[in-house]
């Protein structure tokens, strides 16, 4: 199972009930580097995807919340 989630205000975007492997996500065509930033695995196997969300996508510029 795939998991996106924001990966600044943690909100649960979707689900995908699938291999994150997928040929339809695209995932496997990351190359290493964004695939450790962006992706995560747990214990099962299951990946969560890091991305922005509607929300936090056109974010203002603040030093207090933005990490990168
Ligand atoms: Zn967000």
């Amino acid at each position: 199972m795939v998991r996106y989630v924001c990966r600044r205000c943690d909100r649960r975007m979707g689900e995908y009930q699938g291999d994150w492997r997928d040929p339809a996500l695209g995932l496997t065509r990351l190359n290493l580097t964004d695939q450790e930033e962006f992706l995560d695995w747990d214990d099962r196997g299951d990946a969560t995807v890091k991305i922005l969300c509607d929300h936090c996508l056109p974010v203002p510029w603040d030093e207090n919340l933005w990490y990168n």
